[in-house]
């Protein structure tokens, strides 16, 4: 279950982490085995598991993580230049089965990802 997750014990405040934003809806916190200088994570409070299980009911909840993404960025001092990343399934490198973006940024990023 979702709420089993690592990061559904963050949200509860059963495991420590360092949060960078919060609101109702949505808590930030830095990756605890950065990929690039900057690197946080921005996860819905609901427990949704991949990006995939997401719903229609979930289109504000899904458009509100983007903006509050950027802002983030902002915040942290990342200007334009960051990449969001949602790895979707195993298959695609999820390991955490809570949906969350990868706010990484602080150094030059380069494309295609691996
Ligand atoms: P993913 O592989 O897309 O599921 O991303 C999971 C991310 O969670 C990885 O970047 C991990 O480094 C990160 N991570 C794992 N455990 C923790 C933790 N306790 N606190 C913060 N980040 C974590």
């Amino acid at each position: 279950m979702s709420e089993d997750t690592i990061f559904g014990k963050i949200i509860r405040g059963e495991l420590p982490a360092t949060v960078v934003y919060e609101d109702d809806l949505c808590m930030a916190f830095r990756d605890l085995y950065p990929a690039a200088p900057m690197h946080i994570l921005l996860i819905p409070r609901k427990p949704i598991p991949r990006l995939c299980d997401s719903a229609p009911e979930d289109q504000a909840l899904l458009g509100h993580l983007m903006l509050t993404a950027s802002k983030i960025a902002a915040q942290e001092g990342l200007g334009d230049k960051y990449r969001l990343v949602v790895n979707n399934g195993e298959g695609a490198g999820q390991t955490v089965f809570h949906l969350h973006l990868h706010i990484i940024g602080g150094r030059s990023l380069s494309w295609p990802p691996g």
